[in-house]
């Protein structure tokens, strides 16, 4: 039986597939502080405008420069295995399927945008990358891109990750990069926050502030700033995952995927999976695709759809997304990656038009779905990806009560061999469940209040 299908480099998809277009309710503009759609060049101090141009891009299909792929090469085509020991060991009629995107050296799928980025950077004559990080994930794979192709790499790390998670910055200055705890006293907003609340554990939305703070006062303009999620680029970049995954499933004679399953932290390796099946089933394919989310975190299951900020200064425009407020201070639990008070655009718009069904899972289950993975199929998984785990045995253990042999689908974002700290707080029973409580969320949901509405 095979297990496992792998692809050659010239197998390897030579465009990325841009949603926006096909998205049945075009997406609404992101809008400036005055509430009016920003223009391109708003955004110049932060981005360069090759990428700029891809985040307002209408072009279906956007060809990959042959010098990002052979960076991508390095790793890319990522393998898609197929899970025998995890059905055979939930005596489940399904198939189940996983995409591993842990083999990258940094260990995610961030490094297929990281390098993209940098790229675009450097063509356009950038120097200098900034950027924040949740668990280090971005900002390690950030580190590596900058590292082949020889920029610098400041990164603002969520205080709280960079005390609990003390190797990824290792693993960034190992590549070069240069890593400090936000809030920081290198930035305005920084020194602001640590004055109003000096044991803050930070939050994503700080970080940004940060880094975009640091990027756009550089006096030589040779620094930008970069996102690891959220952005309709990023978006863009990772589609290679389902691109590579669709040609998987035809050379193992796979003609109908059911599942489809992603972790969303801000949606990129969720979107890059699923984007190009939301296409077929657009078109009028019968496809389940499911983005799951922290029950602590309910962006995507309990936040309205607003116009909010993407950091918590206020620096970024305002996109249409469904966020918890940008004031947000998330539960410090341990799928740092799935803190973040946003989600894409280009998910939510989805989510509006019914093509993708978001989940909520607590981390009790999501652990105990990554025990069991790493001890049926080996691999230990990212606590973010454990979420997405644990709605694949959701989905293997339902079409058994169904008695259906559905073929189920779900990206491995990352491993977890950096994040082996929340292994042992579970296994010592340290780790509660928590739901954010409606009250807590009314309360940081005051910081959108008087904000346009999509
Ligand atoms: C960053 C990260 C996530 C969450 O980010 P998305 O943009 O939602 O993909 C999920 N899994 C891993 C392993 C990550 O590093």
């Amino acid at each position: 039986m095979q297990i496992k299908v792998l692809l050659n480099e010239d197998e390897i998809p030579r465009q990325w597939y841009n949603l926006a277009p096909d998205l049945p309710t075009p997406l609404p503009p992101p809008l400036g502080p005055d509430g009016k759609p920003i223009t391109p060049d708003m955004l110049a101090p932060v981005f360069p405008m090759n990428l700029i141009e891809q985040e307002v891009s209408a072009e279906r299909w956007i060809d990959i420069p042959e010098e990002i792929l052979e960076i991508l090469y390095r790793w890319r085509p990522t393998p898609l295995h197929r899970a025998v020991a995890l059905e055979k060991y939930l005596g489940t009629p399904a198939k189940i399927y996983y995409k591993n995107e842990s083999v990258s050296p940094p260990g995610s799928h961030k490094p297929n945008t990281a390098v993209a980025q940098v790229w675009y950077n450097k063509q356009f004559g950038i120097e200098k990358l900034t950027t924040e990080t949740g668990a280090g994930q971005w900002g390690s794979a950030l580190s590596f891109a900058c590292a082949l192709l020889g920029l610098e790499c400041k990164v603002f790390m969520v205080r709280i990750s960079f005390d609990q998670k003390p190797f990824r910055k290792i693993m960034m200055e190992t590549w070069g990069g240069k890593c400090v705890p936000s809030p920081s006293n290198e930035t305005e907003t920084g020194r602001r926050i640590l004055a109003e609340q000096p044991d803050t554990p930070g939050s994503l939305g700080i970080a940004i502030s940060e880094a975009i703070e640091e990027a756009v006062s550089d006096p030589t303009g040779k620094t930008r700033y970069s996102l690891g999620s959220v952005l309709n680029h990023v978006m863009l970049h990772q589609t290679i995952i389902g691109l590579e995954t669709k040609k998987q499933l035809e050379k193992i004679g796979e003609k109908k995927v059911d599942v489809i399953i992603g972790c969303a932290g801000g949606g990129s390796n969720f979107a890059g999976l699923a984007f190009p099946f939301v296409y077929d089933k657009i078109h009028g394919a019968e496809i389940d695709i499911i983005p799951v989310e922290p029950a602590s975190c309910p962006t995507m299951t309990k936040a309205p759809y607003v116009y909010d900020f993407g950091d918590t200064a206020e620096m970024t425009p305002l996109m249409p997304m469904h966020s918890l407020g940008h004031a947000f201070i998330p539960p410090p639990i341990h799928a740092g990656g799935l803190r973040y008070h946003g989600i894409a655009p280009l998910v939510s718009g989805a989510i509006n038009d019914g093509l993708i069904s978001p989940r909520a899972l607590h981390q009790l289950e999501s652990y105990e779905a990554a025990v069991t993975f790493a001890r049926t199929e080996g691999i230990i998984v990212a606590p973010e990806t454990s979420h997405a785990v644990a709605a694949a045995i959701q989905e293997a253990k339902k079409a058994k009560e169904e008695g259906k042999e559905k073929v189920i689908l779900f990206n491995l974002s990352g491993h977890g061999l950096m994040d082996l700290s929340g292994y042992a707080k579970y296994f010592d029973g340290e780790l509660q469940d928590y739901a954010l409580p409606d009250e807590v969320l009314k309360k940081f949901l005051k910081s959108i209040e008087g904000l346009p509405k999509p």
